[in-house]
């Protein structure tokens, strides 16, 4: 059974967009994943098609109906439909690698990309949606949003990444940043290669590799790491 996606957005033709080439295109054309696209538009019922309201309370923008929504997930939704619906929003938990493996494991999901100011607050309620923010900065949609968040889970389902390794080693996956990559030529503008990594002996490698791997997580990311013991800090 392939990982299904199903997205809700007023911009169906950003998908699959960057998800139509390289390993997402070809696992898409394999049946690996499939998408549908929901244009949400196609949901609204006064005669100017209106998906969007002044924000109650007054303010700057505009916000998504809740009940253009609501139509729109409940036309896409089938019945006992088990996968996530996730809300593509800057205030949600923000995506970890751990959340995608999950994702990836599951049988799809279904994803409503916002616009404007966001969506009126009811319909995250009322379809109990789990909101995701891809980081602390604000895009103009929930498109691009999505694509990430695509791109993240796809690389994980079997059968789309060649060296099925690669995924394994990768950043985050052991709560470090991965070592530094290099590659012929042997010397390039006067830096070489670190001689370990061409002496052969393997175990010198991977502890050479693991050995630079605490050192960037300490340097640029030690949130990754354990807390350190309380009674030592002091
Ligand atoms: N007024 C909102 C931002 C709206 S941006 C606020 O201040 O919180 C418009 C839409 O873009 C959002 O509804 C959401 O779907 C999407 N979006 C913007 N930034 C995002 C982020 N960092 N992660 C995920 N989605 C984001």
């Amino acid at each position: 059974m392939s990982f299904h996606a199903t997205v809700l957005t007023l911009y169906p033709e950003m998908f699959p967009g960057p998800l139509g080439l390289s390993l997402a295109g070809r696992a898409l054309d394999e049946g690996i994943w499939k998408l549908k696209t929901v244009q949400i538009r196609n949901f609204a019922v006064d005669r100017h098609r209106s998906v969007d309201d002044t924000p109650a309370g007054g303010g700057a923008g505009m916000v998504m109906r809740a009940d253009v929504l609501a139509r729109a997930i409940d036309h896409s939704l089938e019945k006992d439909d088990p996968r996530p619906r996730l809300l593509m929003s800057p205030r949600g938990k923000t995506l970890t690698q751990k959340r995608v493996r999950e994702l990836a494991a599951g049988p799809g999901v279904l994803i409503l990309c916002g616009r404007f100011e966001g969506v009126d607050q009811r319909l995250i309620e009322a379809r109990r949606l789990e909101e995701i923010s891809i980081g602390d900065y604000i895009l103009s949609g929930g498109e691009p949003a999505a694509l990430v968040l695509l791109d993240a889970v796809i690389r994980l389902l079997p059968g789309v990444m060649g060296n099925e390794n690669s995924g394994i080693t990768e950043s985050f996956e052991h709560g470090l940043l991965e070592h530094p990559h290099y590659t012929r030529p042997q010397e390039f503008e006067g830096r070489r290669i670190p001689e370990v990594l061409t002496s052969g002996n393997h175990a010198h490698i991977e502890a050479w590799r693991r050995q630079e791997a605490e050192r960037l997580t300490r340097e640029r990311r030690p949130d990754l790491l354990p807390e350190p013991d309380q009674g030592q800090t002091k």
